[in-house]
């Protein structure tokens, strides 16, 4: 990305605040001339002195002389500190409101971004919010330099320049010769660090993904005494990261040097070119100090300039993957507009191929019909591919072939967020959020009142144990049990009301008694409703009117519970080893004994 394009890209963000924009560069443009001020005060200060001096003028006079100069840097001063001021809040407001902008904007763009987005490996929760992270500071950095520190600065350059032109063109020469040299010295310098500043950012988002990673994986961890070898992981990466951070700085502080020197030999030719003059009488000795001052005017913001390069390119490498992220209209969620009135739940899979964004192929040549109010189960060994149909049925992902219809429309035609509102959707470990237990049920109705949430929540058969709870219905929904969270997330279902409800492994995370309890709340959502489900719970499977058998992303058996029980294929094989796996002899010659 160029310098003009990150521009182009800036300015809609910029537009709500033209007028800030207008002010702030108004009174930059007034800062700028009042920064000029004590040059000349100084130059008109040193001719005067002298000339008294020569002249041998009372003292009387001089104090006079002092008390008039006195005045007008003490005016100048008073309104160079009200510039100076609204000049820092108006371009920091700017940058506030900008930051807040740009916040907004990637989070309701990634909002509507498809499910491969999130499960993609280059957004990983740690490398994406690094990148977002990274991309809005640069940005709003470069927005609050530009305002509050490149633009003065430029504009009291030009000016102090433009001064310089006007006392003496030679010496407006000298300033004028210094400023592309800089430019140079600058480029190179900033060249020579894009590399490094590269491999920075790399470093950055891998240390965060690692220390996230950490964090989920300490039970592990700590179980195998892994903390010497996770240490040492990580240290490899703040090695080369430190090496990289001196290399960067070891390249900056040389060029650094470079600069100084050349900024010194520019002093140095503008005090010999205007003594030369003084001396030749062309010029008042007050012109000395008054060239050195509007010349310091000059390389002040020019010394600057590998500073704003190193943010300029900053804000281009960060800003390059936030725009990717906020731009990228291939990841918007596709929809169609088909709304019907209502949904009666007839789902046709047809001959659908589907192969994760990761080229993981998932599902081959799959049909099969869910008809409505009716319960069916996805049986399979794990990786079979259940959860993919489910995923595929919610669009969340689209098939690469085939068609699945729903009430006879292709699922493509629906639009997406109306499907996804008649569409329940259960999984092993529901998401509760941060929040009273009231707002988590209510999350599948927002405008739902708490008498609602209360008669949810009876559904579920959870809330006499909710009114048992110091805070009843506000209490934190974190505090619940596994079996208790489930509930809740059933409950939300009820509030949502669907017509169609897919169950992917609703108790698979729930030790035995939860599960049982969680039945009949399982059992009352079921009711009148489309339900898939996909289970190792051998009742769940029992309790489905039809099975559906996946083996390797592929349908192999398709029947009740008694046909493909006596058909002695698959079905059979993986209801055995679950009835086996039960113990189911000893359990009944046990419950025989009681
Ligand atoms: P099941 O629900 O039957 O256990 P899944 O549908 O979850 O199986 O997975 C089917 C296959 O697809 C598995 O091999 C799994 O590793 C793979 N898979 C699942 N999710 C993803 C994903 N987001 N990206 C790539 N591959 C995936």
């Amino acid at each position: 990305m160029t310098i003009s394009q990150l521009f182009k890209k800036i300015t809609p963000f910029t537009k709500p605040y033209k007028n800030l924009i207008f002010y702030t560069l108004i009174l930059t443009v007034i800062g700028s001339f009042a920064a000029q001020v004590n040059a000349f005060i100084l130059k008109y200060t040193v001719d005067s002195i002298s000339e008294l001096l020569v002249n041998k003028t009372p003292l009387r006079m001089g104090l006079h002389l002092l008390g008039i100069i006195s005045a007008i840097l003490l005016s100048k001063e008073i309104i160079y500190s009200i510039v100076q001021f609204g000049q820092k809040f108006y371009g920091e407001k700017l940058r506030i409101m900008i930051a807040r902008d740009f916040s907004q904007a990637i989070v309701d763009k990634i909002l509507t971004y498809k499910m491969a987005f999130y499960t993609s490996s280059v957004n990983e929760s740690g490398k994406l919010q690094t990148r977002i992270d990274a991309g809005i500071s640069s940005l709003t950095r470069l927005v609050q330099n530009f305002f509050i520190d490149i633009l003065p600065l430029f504009a009291n350059a030009i000016i102090a320049l433009v001064c310089m032109f006007i006392a003496n063109v030679y010496v407006g020469l000298v300033g004028l010769i210094i400023i592309p040299i800089y430019f140079y010295i600058s480029q190179l310098q900033a060249q020579r660090l894009s590399g490094f500043r590269r491999n920075m950012r790399k470093y950055r988002e891998n240390k965060n993904n690692q220390i996230i990673n950490l964090i989920d994986s300490i039970t592990v961890i700590k179980s195998f005494v892994r903390e010497d070898l996770e240490a040492k992981r990580h240290q490899e990466i703040q090695y080369e990261m430190t090496e990289n951070q001196m290399a960067t700085r070891k390249t900056s502080f040389i060029f650094d040097s470079i600069k100084s020197f050349i900024e010194q030999i520019g002093v140095v030719i503008v005090i010999i070119l205007t003594a030369y003059f003084v001396l030749n009488e062309q010029m008042s000795i007050g012109a000395i100090m008054f060239h050195i001052m509007l010349f310091n005017n000059v390389s002040a913001p020019i010394r600057q300039l590998h500073r704003i390069y190193d943010e300029v390119n900053d804000a281009l490498i960060y800003s390059e993957s936030f725009f990717e992220i906020l731009e990228d209209e291939g990841q918007k969620e596709p929809s169609g507009s088909y709304k019907p009135a209502s949904i009666k739940g007839l789902i046709e899979i047809k001959n659908i191929n589907f192969t994760y964004p990761n080229g993981h192929r998932a599902i081959t040549d799959v049909s099969m019909t869910i008809r409505p109010n009716q319960n069916t189960a996805l049986v399979g060994l794990s990786g079979a591919g259940k959860s993919t149909i489910i995923n595929l049925l919610d669009k969340f992902y689209e098939p690469d072939s085939g068609q699945i219809l729903l009430d006879g429309v292709d699922l493509k035609e629906y639009d997406t967020d109306f499907l996804r509102e008649h569409v329940g959707l259960v999984l092993q470990r529901n998401h509760i959020f941060k929040g009273s237990i009231a707002d988590n049920i209510r999350y599948g109705k927002t405008e739902a009142t708490l008498d609602d949430v209360i008669e949810a929540a009876k559904k579920v058969y959870i809330h006499e144990q909710i009114m048992e709870l110091a805070n009843g219905y506000e209490s934190e929904a974190h505090l619940l049990s596994g079996g208790q969270q489930q509930r809740i997330a059933i409950a939300r279902m009820f509030l949502k009301n669907p017509a169609i409800i897919f169950l992917d492994e609703p108790t698979a995370n729930l030790d035995a008694i939860a599960t049982e309890q969680i039945k009949n709340s399982l059992d009352a959502i079921k009711v009148g409703r489309t339900v898939i489900i996909v289970s190792h719970s051998i009742s769940q499977i029992i309790d489905s009117e039809h099975i559906v058998v996946m083996e390797k992303g592929r349908v192999v058996e398709d029947g009740t519970h008694e046909e493909l029980f006596d058909r002695h294929g698959t079905y059979h094989k993986i209801f055995s080893a679950m009835a086996n796996s039960l113990n189911i002899h000893k359990i009944t010659e046990s419950l025989k004994e009681d």
